[in-house]
């Protein structure tokens, strides 16, 4: 039986979109995987059903008390 045919094609490493590796799954590397870590780390990642989630029709927060440059 060849279990590698029957098996589920690998998934793209979100990061690149390369093949993600057994090791590193869903990513390719270690490098795309602290990528990933370092998007959580820093909150960058867009949670469905966030506070801050764009419902009002309201413009992002823009910085305020700087009109034009
Ligand atoms: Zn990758």
């Amino acid at each position: 039986m060849s279990e590698s045919e029957t098996k589920a094609p690998a998934r793209a490493c979100p990061i690149c979109g390369k093949p993600a590796t057994e090791r590193y799954r869903p990513f390719c590397s270690k490098r795309c995987a602290d990528v990933d870590l370092n998007r959580w780390l820093k909150g960058g990642y867009a949670i469905p059903g966030a506070p801050d989630a764009e419902e009002d029709g309201e413009l992002a927060p823009a910085p305020r008390g700087r009109d034009e440059d």
